[in-house]
């Protein structure tokens, strides 16, 4: 098996990363490391938080099977603590078949008003903002139903993992990662007499759209981690995305016990 490891920049999470390569390298001999993207890694392994993880897929793609370690609280995408590795390298080398949770992505076209397309997706999602303190002006249209016409701060289309992330800080609902939908949910919308929003949170299911018309001639696009500033935006377009990233479960933790582990128990 070839693992690739991606970190968060600090000296602890360089230190775990070492350990496991020793434990690893002491117990087998079919393991190895490796390096890149181009080296076709079958498990990459994030050491770090969830932000550390977001950078492996987006490095690493779809192909490989991800496995957090968590150097800082527990979070969504990390199974195992650092005091745990000598029992996580035994299962692992034991080939013990974990379970592969798929969790759903957000797929988007962006279209320029000079026609080009550019397909991009998330893990957690996307958000849309104007680039300036203006607000973001967007026709709202789902499934080609035109819904609104949104004015306010931004706009974010969650995947079902990404809703307990930006999206429940806005308090969009909680979407268990088995369900395979996106979200929209609003930023600090204006609602007045002059403007209506629907001020609530949608959840659409997999083969419904949210097409974003933009009024704005320059927006902000955040995409996970990666932020950009686009210049004559025309639409964006969102649906679940064709492919899943796949995790590596070898132990039990709930989709909701790990809710309450970050929001309610500490
Ligand atoms: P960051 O600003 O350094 O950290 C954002 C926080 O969100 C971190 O504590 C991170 O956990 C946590 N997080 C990431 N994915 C999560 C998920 N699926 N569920 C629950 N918490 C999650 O940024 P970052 O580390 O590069 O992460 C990028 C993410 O930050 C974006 O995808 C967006 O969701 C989130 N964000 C949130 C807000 C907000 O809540 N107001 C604003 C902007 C961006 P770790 O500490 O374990 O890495």
């Amino acid at each position: 098996m070839k693992i690739a490891t991606v970190l968060r920049n600090d000296d602890y999470t360089r230190e775990v990363e070492q350990a496991l390569k020793e434990k690893v390298g002491a117990a087998s001999n079919t393991c190895s490391f490796v390096e890149g993207p181009n080296d076709e890694p079958d498990m990459v392994i994030s050491i770090g938080g969830d932000g550390t993880l977001l950078e492996a897929v987006h490095q690493y793609g779809f192909k490989p099977a991800y496995v957090g370690i968590h150097t800082g609280h527990l979070g969504f995408y990390a199974d195992w603590r650092p005091e745990e590795l000598d029992r996580f390298v035994h299962i692992l080398l034991e080939e013990q078949q974990p379970y592969i949770a798929e969790y759903p992505t957000v797929a988007c076209k962006i279209t320029t008003r000079n026609g080009e397309t550019h397909d991009k997706w998330a893990l957690n999602e996307l958000v849309l903002r104007n680039n300036s303190l203006s607000t973001l002006v967007a026709c709202v249209y789902i499934n080609g139903t035109e819904l609104e016409t949104f004015r306010g701060d931004g706009l974010i289309v969650s995947s079902p993992s990404g809703s307990t992330a930006y999206n429940k800080a806005v308090n969009g609902a909680i979407v268990h990662p088995s369900i395979e939908a996106i979200q929209l949910s609003e930023i600090a919308s204006i609602n007045n007499q002059a403007y209506r929003t629907i001020n609530s949170s949608l959840v659409l299911p997999k083969h419904h759209e949210v097409e974003l018309i933009v009024m704005n001639p320059q927006i902000m696009v955040g995409l996970d981690r990666e932020q950009g500033v686009w210049n004559d935006v025309c639409s964006i377009t969102c649906r679940v995305g064709s492919e899943k990233i796949r995790f590596a479960r070898y132990k039990k933790l709930t989709f909701w016990s790990r809710v309450r582990n970050s929001f309610i128990t500490g």
